[in-house]
């Protein structure tokens, strides 16, 4: 039988303990005194213990909030701090240069079309582009996305961690990421919305994630149906300080899986994150999709704070005190920004080879902007739809292609105006002239109709053509 007397001596571990004096209350005896020395490896005071009282009652240990700061005496070895130079030896001064640790890419056989959810492909397409860090808080319509990964991460020896809450996830994936590890999330506004300040530290610090955010409705918690509420937020408001990240604008479930794996190409090519934007039904919509025919295993970037020998001189940290240097990097940013801008824009032209009439949308509005194409177009209208792919960078390449022959175009969008806002800005930047245009547009996780969209087109377009005539 256990009694006080043949219990073990508390012991403490130094370097577990914060100085908080809860032990110092607990014991009857007297034991245990505030420090008055700091301890090197951790800068805070650890307490002083004199046992000659101590009658081994053990309420010490009970009352230290930390797992490792009191512990029973003959546990020492376990509690062993090992520093990690023994594994690789110390941390050099001129760091080596990383050996290179490349991606492989490996072929797949053809497979038959398969019939999923947004969400889910986009989760395929992750597995395939290699992730297998997780991170997540769920919130509804993404987290079917989440449930999946919780399922395939363990059997394909990842990992998939279900946060305390979007600051916790974010600061995981900046974390994994940092190592060089592919990771992924899938939220929705509110927590997108919570993200954000780490999201301005990935970027800083140039790590690469990739984020799903499946739309809702907004301000606040608003609801959960599909408005287009996060395109400003994702194109301009990435947190605090000189942030931008690639936003890809995925219309079908074919597109969240291809999305996805490309995500993950730019994410590492330019060591950022990248955000996909979907909508509440784009994220539960099933509809067809083909595998790709190749699968990615990744290696490890020179870059990456990874515990080999060769990449102990990396350190990731968004921190730069010194102004100068601050401004420096900023200006590496802006180069790198300006690089994406120039590189990757994207776009899927619709009918728009004699388009008098563009339509402009994205995400699930640019499929009823499609059918009202198709109807207009059988009216006798010249329609077409230019569908950004990238949100940010927006494609006005492209789009200034349009220019000389619309006469008019027409914004379709499930928001107050976002989308448009992007190309308006686009278009001032790009020193191009601002064309004949108005909107359709529905919020509260309303989506413009095919009929708005038609009905508006016939009444706006046909008398902005008839002044030009
Ligand atoms: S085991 Fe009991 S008596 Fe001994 S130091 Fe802890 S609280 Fe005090
Ligand atoms: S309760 Fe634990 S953390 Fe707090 S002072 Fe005591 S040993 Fe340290």
């Amino acid at each position: 039988m256990t009694t006080i007397a043949n219990r073990p001596e508390p012991m403490l571990l130094p370097e577990y303990c914060k100085g908080c004096g809860r032990c110092i209350d607990s014991c009857t005896k007297g034991c245990i005194t505030l420090g008055t020395e700091i301890n090197p490896l951790t800068g805070l005071v650890p307490v002083v213990l004199d046992l000659e009282r101590c009658n081994h009652c053990g309420l010490c240990i009970e009352a230290c909030p930390e797992p490792f700061g009191l512990n029973p005496e003959g546990d020492e070895a376990a509690f062993e701090v090992i520093d990690p130079a023994h594994v690789s030896g110390p941390r050099p001064f001129d760091a080596p240069i990383p050996e290179p640790w490349p991606d492989a890419i490996v072929p797949l056989p053809e497979r038959t079309t398969l019939v999923v959810k947004g969400t889910y492909a986009a989760a395929m397409g992750a597995v395939l582009a290699g992730c297998r860090h997780v991170f997540g808080y769920p919130i509804t319509p993404s987290t079917e996305g989440a449930e999946l990964m919780a399922k395939v991460q363990p059997a394909l020896g990842g990992v998939f961690v279900q946060a305390v809450s979007e600051v916790a996830t974010v600061n995981m994936m900046y974390g994994a990421g940092g190592a060089g590890k592919r990771c992924i999330t899938f939220t929705s506004s509110p927590g997108f919305s919570l993200m954000l300040e780490g999201v301005s530290y990935l970027i800083g610090a140039e790590v690469p994630a990739v984020f799903v955010n499946i739309m809702r409705g907004g301000p606040g918690l608003g609801n959960i149906a599909p408005e287009q509420a996060d395109i400003k937020l994702a194109c301009r408001g990435l947190g605090h300080g000189n942030t931008k990240a690639i936003v890809l604008a995925p219309a079908t479930p074919q597109e969240m899986l291809d999305l996805t794996m490309l995500a993950f190409e730019l994410a590492f090519n330019y060591r950022n994150p990248v955000v996909i934007l979907g909508d509440g039904y784009l994220g539960q919509m099933t509809g067809q999709v083909r595998l790709p025919d190749h699968m990615v295993v990744p290696g490890i970037p020179e870059w990456a704070v990874w515990g080999d020998h060769s990449h102990r001189g990396n350190l990731i940290c968004s921190i730069e005190l010194s102004e100068v240097g601050l401004e420096q990097h900023n200006q590496a940013l802006d180069a790198k920004y300006a690089r994406m801008a120039a590189a990757e824009q994207r776009a899927d032209l619709h009918r728009c080879d004699d388009a008098e009439v563009v339509l402009v949308a994205c995400n699930t509005p640019a499929q009823l902007a499609k059918g009202a194409v198709k109807e207009l177009r059988a009216k006798g209208v010249k329609a077409g739809l230019f569908r950004p792919i990238t949100l940010w960078p927006f494609p006005v390449d492209a789009f200034a292609t349009l220019l000389p022959a619309a006469r008019h175009v027409v914004v379709v969008e499930a928001s107050s105006g976002q989308l448009e806002d992007e190309l308006r800005l686009a278009l001032s930047h790009a020193d191009l002239p601002l064309p004949s245009l108005s909107h359709v547009r529905r919020q509260g996780g309303m989506l413009p109709s095919q009929r708005e969209i038609v009905d508006h087109v016939l009444a706006v377009s046909n008398a902005s053509l008839e002044r030009v005539r």
